[in-house]
């Protein structure tokens, strides 16, 4: 497999969790280590993300995932972080569909794909929880 120039420094430590190991284990056990995807922390963890989008991000051009730090706190469980990196995993995998004109980027199959994950309901739980914490929405 080439490597990809890298134009950006990618920051994977974290404070509570750590990219590289996450995504190696989702990688690992989910695509058979197949992919070859860049993931890097972004962002000021005390900042408050707007919406969930923001949270995680996708670029395919650069082939780049992009986790907010606001996910590396103790408070944030484990297996949420994966859910999220294994989400912008599969923007790579199953990549926007055109549906009667229009751009459709979690279609059925992004979404069957998605219930495959391991910790789903918990993560989606959590993602209820996160989401009335930091925008006071259900
Ligand atoms: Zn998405």
């Amino acid at each position: 497999m080439k490597k990809k120039p890298r134009r950006i420094i990618l920051r994977q430590e974290g404070k509570h969790h750590n990219l590289r190991d996450i995504y190696a284990r989702i990688n690992e056990e989910y695509f058979e280590g197949r992919l070859d995807l860049d993931i890097t922390w972004y962002g000021n963890p005390s900042f408050k993300p707007k919406s969930r989008i923001v949270l995680g991000s996708y670029n395919s051009r650069l082939e780049l995932i992009k986790i907010h730090r606001h996910l590396d706190q103790a408070h944030i469980p484990h297996h949420y972080v994966s859910f999220i990196v294994y989400h912008e995993m599969l923007h790579h995998v199953s990549p926007p569909i055109q549906k009667r004109g229009r751009r459709k980027v979690h279609h059925g199959d992004f979404k069957q794909k998605e219930k495959v994950f391991a910790d789903y309901h918990l993560a989606k739980e959590f993602d209820v929880q996160l989401k009335e914490q930091l925008f006071g929405v259900r």
